[in-house]
């Protein structure tokens, strides 16, 4: 993935992860206000309902009946109806005067004597005139009327109320429509009837506060489907003002069905009318609670979809950043890795040797192929100028689990040698097992074949072993000549392992080269110094005997002793010597002083032995 495709990936991921989850919200809260719109209804429905009867309606009737209730048991109009006393006449008026004034809903109180005959009446001809006494001369006999009859003959003293209709004046629908309920309450002496206080009220004002609202549409039905009120105020009280209006028109799927709520309140109205309001949701109402869901669920949308975008840009920041910081370190691994590859001579193997992986720097030192390597043993290298004894030490080292490093003799595929410098190193795993072995070399064939032909060591500046072989068989044969004597020291340090193995090679080196000059310094500039091996040095003494020879070893033995060497400290060494004896040739001779350096060894280090 480039870094482009890596950042637009991010973006496009957090977007689309963004919308997604906006989406389903979205849908999720679409669905769930869907099915919550009919729980509104419903519930406004009844809140609805119970505003309009119990706050608005309710107290209307109530406060009537306790109009119609307040005067028939008034004493003065008990008094009136017992005695028929004139004189009372004027202060009953007047009182019923006051009761009209009170309410201007009320559009007429009378008090009808056991006959029908009006006895007082207060008219108002509408809500915002004054309310007047009726002259004595225009007052009516109303025994024929209904409201009588029934109220007449009324067992008990209880409201009555009549239906909601309309006002008639000279047996003629009023125009414009009042609509008028009556409440009456008969006046008993003695148990029996002998009179009644009825009270009209106009409900115009009552219809028009129950039948607004922005949800529903309002109806009051009575029980014959006649409209008591309709919304289209010329269908209200069609019963008696003889318009038709079939049911069906508003209600065509009839009453029972949703949106449509219908409330009895005939126990408000307590009349013949046993009517009932109905609620029909406005067509519109449900569209526009619909349309408002529908556009706050795509208002969350947008709003989502512009929050994840900006949030996906934000956050693709980071991953981006962190993408590009990997890409660059892996360009480098690959560069160093290629690098290695190419130029660092490297080996892994398994625990028995069996290589697993080999860089292609091995591959062409060794000259074989890397198929050809792995699976292989490392012994595919082995050659047979080696000395075995070295294996013993590398195996023990890095079975132990610590590294191992030295010089070893290897064979190419097509049996030319080559030597390396070699580091072994062990890799450990969590179970503390030796995992694999990595060797890593350079190739030092160059410097040993170079080391051949030279006479000096490079570390110590002593002469080489080379030059050594030389200088002993010269100095033998000018022994042989002059019989002045010579000597042979050979020397190794002891425990010299633990310098490289504690401090590391390069203390080691500064031990080998700090030695060397000791040993120059103790020596005489006829005494031929020279490093033999890797620690062992050797110093060809002309014309010296074997008591000077072993004199000149206790000296070196002693000086060493006392020396403090950089960092790695206080070291001994372990001195062989071999003076000439008239059969000897180089390799005896040096045999004889390698022979007494082992048995100083043996015998407990930091001593000579000449033999
Ligand atoms: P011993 O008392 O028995 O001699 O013990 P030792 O530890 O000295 O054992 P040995 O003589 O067998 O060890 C020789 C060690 O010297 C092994 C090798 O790692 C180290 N060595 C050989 N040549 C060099 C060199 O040029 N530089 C360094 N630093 N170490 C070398
Ligand atoms: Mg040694
Ligand atoms: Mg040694």
């Amino acid at each position: 993935m480039t870094k482009d495709n890596f950042h637009k990936f991010f973006t496009i991921y957090f977007i689309g992860f963004g919308i997604i989850i906006s989406l389903f919200g979205a849908f999720t809260s679409y669905i769930f206000e869907m099915n919550n719109i009919q729980n509104r209804l419903d519930k406004k429905a009844i809140e609805i309902f119970d505003i309009k009867t119990n706050t608005i309606l309710k107290p209307v009737i109530e406060s009537i009946d306790n109009v119609v209730k307040a005067l028939t048991f008034n004493d003065t109009v008990v008094e009136f109806t017992k005695t028929n006393d004139i004189h009372k006449r004027n202060e009953l008026e007047q009182l019923f005067l006051a009761i009209a004034t009170s309410q201007n809903k009320i559009m007429q109180v009378r008090l009808l004597s056991k006959n029908g005959d009006e006895v007082i009446r207060i008219d108002r001809q509408n809500e915002t005139t004054k309310p007047y006494i009726v002259a004595t001369k225009n007052l009516q006999n109303k025994s024929e009327r209904d409201y009588f009859q029934i109220v007449s003959n009324m067992t008990k003293q209880t409201i009555w109320h009549s239906k909601l209709d309309l006002n008639v004046e000279n047996g003629k629908v009023e125009i414009p429509y009042k609509h008028t309920i009556r409440a009456a309450m008969p006046l008993f002496l003695n148990g029996k009837f002998a009179g009644m206080v009825i009270v009209n009220i106009l409900t115009n004002d009552l219809f028009k506060a129950i039948g607004t609202s922005s949800v529903f549409e309002h109806f009051i039905i009575d029980k014959e489907k006649n409209y008591i009120f309709h919304p289209n105020n010329q269908f209200s009280g069609n019963k008696y003002t003889g318009i038709k209006r079939d049911i069906k028109e508003d209600f065509p799927d009839g009453l029972n069905v949703n949106g449509i709520y219908t409330y009895p309140i005939d126990d408000i109205l307590n009349n013949d009318d046993d009517a009932i309001l109905v609620l029909k949701t406005k067509e519109n109402y449900e569209n526009l609670l619909i349309d408002e869901k529908l556009n706050s669920a795509i208002f969350v949308l947008m709003l989502t979809v512009i929050l994840s975008l900006l949030l996906a840009i934000y956050i693709s920041k980071k991953p981006r950043k962190i993408q590009r910081a990997l890409v660059k370190a892996n360009e480098k691994l690959n560069k160093f890795s290629s690098i290695i590859d190419k130029y660092v001579i490297t080996a892994t193997t398994k625990p028995d040797s069996t290589i697993i992986s080999v860089s292609t720097a091995f591959e062409q030192l060794s000259g074989y192929e890397k198929s050809e390597l792995i699976g292989s043993k490392m012994n595919i290298l082995t050659n047979p100028l080696q000395d075995k004894s070295l294996f013993k030490e590398l195996w023990e080292t890095i079975l132990s689990g610590k590294i191992w490093m030295g010089e070893i003799i290897n064979k190419k595929k097509n049996g030319e040698s080559y030597w390396v410098d070699q580091h072994i190193i062990p890799t450990i795993n969590d179970k503390n097992e030796i995992e694999s072995f990595v060797s890593i070399c350079i190739d030092i064939t160059a410097k040993k074949e170079l080391e051949k032909i030279a006479s000096i060591d490079v570390l110590t500046g002593l002469y080489n072993r080379r030059m050594i072989n030389e200088f002993v068989k010269n100095e033998l044969e000018t022994v042989k000549r002059n019989s002045n004597g010579l000597s042979i020291i050979m020397i190794d340090i002891d425990y010299f392992k633990q310098v490289n193995d504690t401090f590391g090679h390069q203390v080691g080196d500064i031990v080998l080269s700090q030695l060397s000059k000791l040993i120059l310094e103790n020596t005489r500039k006829s005494d031929i110094q020279g490093r033999y091996g890797g620690e062992e040095f050797i110093i060809i003494c002309p014309q010296t005997t074997n008591e000077a020879a072993c004199i000149l070893a206790e000296k070196l033995r002693s000086a060493v002793e006392n020396f403090a060497f950089d960092v790695a400290g206080h070291k001994t060494i372990s001195l062989g010597v071999s003076s000439f004896n008239k059969n000897d040739n180089v390799e005896s001779m040096i045999k004889r002083a390698d022979d007494g350096l082992y048995q100083a060894k043996n015998s407990g280090r930091n001593r000579f032995i000449s033999l």
